[in-house]
């Protein structure tokens, strides 16, 4: 029988809090300075800290590399970028902040009016201490990003603008990490890492996924996994078109992303709308004791848009905090280190090991005594009081397994019909099948 070592929902082992806030702490801290873009160093560094906590596997794909309908872009790499006015003042520094480079810059270096450079000026009037995150991966261009506080006071001038990057041929790099189960089903959890210092979107999520990487790999597992830190979009796309042989072997997914503000817990579902993925997350979320969101598949968000493109219709969901453009820091310098809070990192922590949980153990059985009630008392299953082993199989929940284990319904079934946390069920099943009265169980996928 397979066990995920904690869920967080009230059994099994009692995580480490503290610890696991000082390490969530010190590798958000690690991840958030570099400068990531869909390619370039600042991505194959991330990969590197994340190499420390499971074996990733980096490929790099070369530009110009045909993936269905999109091609591998060039690879973008920066050194320095500023703007400087006449008295050598740097009004816009690179080194300040990487937001400040419009992301796939193209190299410049000239002088211009303050008319021609304002072109190229990225605010936000209704933030003005806020920069912007803008990015132009597809059309050359270049551009800065800053408050609009100091954008308002840039007086006219003659001004040095230089942005010391490189658009050339190179590769698009991504991470992976194959974790053998004991059946080749797979579970898909997907990351992408490509924003530069934005810590909700997208930091927590490679945190959060950086250790859910190393746990899994110390448990004994019935699903394979296989670890995705990829650009968003781009990433997806270029693992699709190259692994349709893999695909087939998915049963379940997980895009992670925005996984430590403080809003709560939302899902956003499958295109499939009612997997397991779906139900066995919606039922974590309905016994957290917390409030929770719910939302059905459409068409625009993250990588699950292409895992759910109707060529594929992967059961891959997305659980997240505050969905993308719901939160005013989102895309901006204010979306950092601050908006993150471990408590809330490692709540969304949890809530994944639950969800691994639930469908790592989710079984059918088969009641060997299907003819009216197998006498309990007698085999000792009514006295669920502390200290047994079967401490928390209820009576309630070993009756509900009892009438609905026909070999057609799976615990997840059982108990939602039941209106019972999986972990009762799940206790109940265990202490059904040591008494002999369950068999045969069956896994689900
Ligand atoms: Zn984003």
């Amino acid at each position: 029988m397979n066990k995920i070592a904690f869920t967080g929902n009230g059994t099994g082992k009692v995580p480490d809090m503290q610890g696991l806030f000082r390490e969530m702490t010190a590798l958000m801290t690690r991840l958030f300075p570099i400068c990531r873009s869909i390619t370039g160093d600042g991505f194959r560094e991330s990969l590197k800290i994340i190499s420390e906590y499971m074996p990733l596997t980096v490929h790099e794909v070369p530009t110009g590399t045909r993936v269905f309908d999109w091609t591998v872009p060039r690879e973008w790499n920066i050194r320095d970028a500023y703007v400087r006015n006449s008295s050598g003042e740097k009004v816009i520094d690179f080194n300040e902040s990487n937001l400040h480079v419009m992301g796939y810059s193209v190299p410049v270096h000239e002088k211009m009016p303050l008319s021609k450079l304002r072109e190229h000026l990225h605010t936000l009037p209704e933030r003005p201490d806020w920069i912007p995150y803008r990015t132009s991966y597809y059309k050359e261009d270049w551009g800065f990003c800053m408050t609009h506080r100091k954008f308002s006071g840039l007086r006219e001038d003659m001004y040095e603008v230089h942005i010391d990057s490189s658009l050339r041929d190179g590769h698009l790099t991504y991470g992976e990490y194959y974790l053998r189960g004991q059946t080749p089903e797979e579970f898909l959890l997907s990351c992408h890492a490509c924003h530069p210092s934005l810590c909700n979107d997208n930091v927590s999520g490679m945190v959060l996924t950086a250790l859910l990487g190393r746990r899994l790999s110390s448990l004994s597992l019935r699903y394979s996994y296989r670890i995705l830190f990829i650009p968003g979009t781009i990433g997806s796309i270029t693992w699709l078109s190259l692994n349709e042989e893999a695909v087939k072997n998915i049963r379940h997914g997980l895009v992670v992303t925005a996984a430590g503000d403080p809003g709560m817990s939302t899902y956003k579902r499958s295109r499939q709308g009612n997997a397991e993925i779906d139900r066995a997350v919606e039922h974590v979320l309905k016994h957290s004791g917390g409030l929770y969101r719910v939302v059905d598949f459409s068409p625009y968000g993250y990588d699950e848009r292409q895992y759910c493109s109707p060529g594929f219709n992967l059961p891959v969901g997305c659980l997240q905090r505050t969905p993308h453009g719901e939160y005013p820091e989102y895309h901006t310098s204010a979306d950092n280190c601050d908006l993150v809070r471990p408590e809330h990192l490692t709540d969304s922590f949890l809530k994944y090991l639950s969800v691994l949980n639930v469908l790592e153990n989710n079984r059918r059985y088969i009641n060997t005594n299907p003819k009216c009630e197998p006498q309990l008392g007698s085999r000792g299953l009514y006295a669920s009081t502390g200290g047994q082993s079967h401490a928390a199989a209820d009576r309630m929940a070993l009756l509900w397994l009892l009438n609905m284990s026909d070999g057609r319904h799976s615990l997840l079934d059982i108990a939602e019909r039941a209106g019972m946390e999986f972990n009762i069920i799940h206790a109940a099943s265990d202490a059904l099948l040591k008494a002999g009265l369950l068999k045969d169980g069956q896994p689900c996928a």
